[in-house]
């Protein structure tokens, strides 16, 4: 009997304070479609950078064809034939599709062979015609779409002789005709040998397209299946869930919701929201909950003008707004903490002070005189109120741990004393104890009267300070779920689709 193509066991891997992978087991035959599943959280994309090489797990074995293997770094995986498509690509935006293929190939040896150019541009155009793509190899990156670069991303790796492909949530990003474009890659690649570990929270494709499934939960393997034995999408799901059947996860007091303050109706934005509506009312946290590629964000980025709905109406304050921009919806009141910080938020060598005061300058004017003593007395404040850690308010930020970063940007905002403030995961990369006091000022805000939009991948901070939840499900409202008595389960068989069969 020929062994399986990969074989994991034992394999554990710690973090600082986390054991983000407990004594895991995972068999993956020749050519199936293996599919990974389970919470944000579960160990998923840790094994994944194990097998990758790029981290290495703190104890267990990984054999390959029966052969006990070690994979000290990328080159070592891709030898063996194993290539992951990150969620990021990986690609450069610069170089055109046939470089960007090439450079999944080993790296030649530092001696011996001379490198056949020639031979490799053949293998990269081949790989991209077996996707049938319609692209010519000399087009550079940067001017496909994003459904484009995955498949650049699978041109590699088959230039790369993978026999294993690992694809960390290839379709997040996808509209639905892309997606089934990626499907019929994958049951081609599978078809002709190769094996590909598929990691999706989109279960309605992990039903169609996979072989086997595992799942993952909390660091743990808690079982693999064949995917003839899972009935549908619901019995997947309490898989995925596990146990904890209705528990009621603690709640913030209950506030009584006041005016309306924004009102968003029927907006659409190409693939990403799809007629989708919202009310935020003043004195009320509206959290909204569903997956990757939901529309969360895109709704966030709506109400403050960031991206501009093809279809639908907004109200802000009870006017309504035609063109919205971000400094339309500031004008109006409406603030907005976006997702990626590092890149987007805050200016890493700008000081504490000059971070915090950033949009709301004015206040410290008059007439053309910049008063720097109100500032300071202003920002010294806002340190206070938000225990922000400093050693001097003249430090730059990027000195700050995450946690009191991303206060210095909470501030910033709340010192233009917005009505509506929309929060897009704002505990990201944060620890334990930050998160806590984020969720606290996210709850004062909404006591002390404003309308707060929160957005998180963590359902149990959602549900922790959220009045309301709207759980967004491929860019339309799936589902608005209320009072103390709404359950992680209800939310969670909302993201994915099976609540209409409770
Ligand atoms: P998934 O991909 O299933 O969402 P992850 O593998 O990313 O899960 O995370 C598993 C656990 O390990 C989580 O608790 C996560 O916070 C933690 N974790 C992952 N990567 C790191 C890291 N580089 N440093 C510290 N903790 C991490
Ligand atoms: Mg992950």
């Amino acid at each position: 009997m020929t062994p399986p193509l990969m074989q994991v066991s034992g394999l554990s891997k710690s973090f600082p304070g986390v054991l983000a992978l407990d004594d895991v087991t995972l068999e993956i035959q020749p050519g199936e479609v293996h599919a990974l599943v389970g919470e944000n959280g579960a160990g998923k994309s840790t094994l994944i950078k194990i097998l990758a090489g790029a981290y290495r797990a703190d104890r267990g074995r990984i054999l390959w064809e029966g052969t006990e293997v070690q994979l000290k770094d990328a080159a070592a995986a891709t030898r063996l034939g194993i290539s992951v498509i990150h969620q990021d690509l990986n690609l450069v935006p610069n170089l055109s599709v046939a470089e960007n293929v090439l450079l999944g190939r080993p790296a030649p040896k530092r001696l011996g062979l001379f490198v056949n150019w020639g031979e490799l541009s053949r293998r990269a155009r081949r790989a991209i015609e077996r996707l049938d793509a319609e692209f010519d190899p000399q087009t550079p990156l940067r001017e496909l779409s994003h459904a484009m670069r995955v498949l650049v991303a699978i041109a590699r790796a088959l230039t790369t002789d993978a026999r294993l492909i690992i694809m960390d949530e290839p379709t997040a990003a996808l509209s639905a005709a892309e997606a089934d474009r990626l499907h019929e890659i994958v049951r081609d690649l599978s078809g002709s040998g190769t094996a590909v570990l598929y990691v999706s929270h989109r279960l309605d494709e992990v039903l169609a397209l996979a072989n086997t499934i595992t799942v993952f939960k909390d660091g743990r393997h808690v079982g693999t299946v064949p995917r003839s034995a899972v009935t549908d999408k619901r019995e997947l799901t309490q898989m995925i869930i596990g146990r904890r059947l209705n528990e009621a996860t603690e709640r913030s007091q209950t506030r009584a919701p006041g005016e309306v303050l924004v009102e968003v109706r029927n907006v659409s934005l190409g693939q990403r929201l799809k007629g989708a509506s919202l009310t935020v009312r003043a004195n009320e946290v509206v959290g909204l909950a569903g997956l990757v590629g939901s529309g969360r964000s895109e709704l966030g980025r709506v109400i403050f003008g960031a991206e501009r709905p093809a279809a639908g109406s907004i109200i802000i304050n009870d006017r309504p707004v035609r063109k919205n921009s971000p400094r339309l919806a500031m004008s109006r009141g409406v603030a907005m903490l976006p997702e990626d910080r590092r890149n987007q938020a805050s200016i890493a060598t700008m000081s504490i002070r000059q971070n915090t005061t950033l949009v709301s300058m004015g206040k410290y004017l008059w007439g053309p005189f910049f008063s720097s003593r109100r500032e300071r007395k202003a920002v010294k404040g806002l340190i206070e109120r938000f225990q922000i850690k400093v050693v001097s308010m003249a430090r730059p930020i990027r000195q700050l741990s995450g946690g009191n970063q991303q206060k210095v940007i909470v501030a910033r905002w709340v010192n233009r004393s917005p009505s509506v403030l929309i929060f897009d995961e704002p505990t990201q990369g944060v620890d334990v104890g930050a998160k806590q006091e984020i969720l606290g000022i996210v709850s004062a805000l909404a006591d002390d009267g404003a309308g707060v939009v929160f957005i998180s991948s963590e359902l149990d901070e959602v549900l922790q300070v959220s009045d309301r939840i709207v759980v967004l499900r491929e860019g339309e409202v799936a589902a608005e779920l209320k009072g103390p008595d709404v359950t992680r389960d209800q939310v969670l068989h909302a993201c994915y689709g099976t609540d209409e069969l409770t």
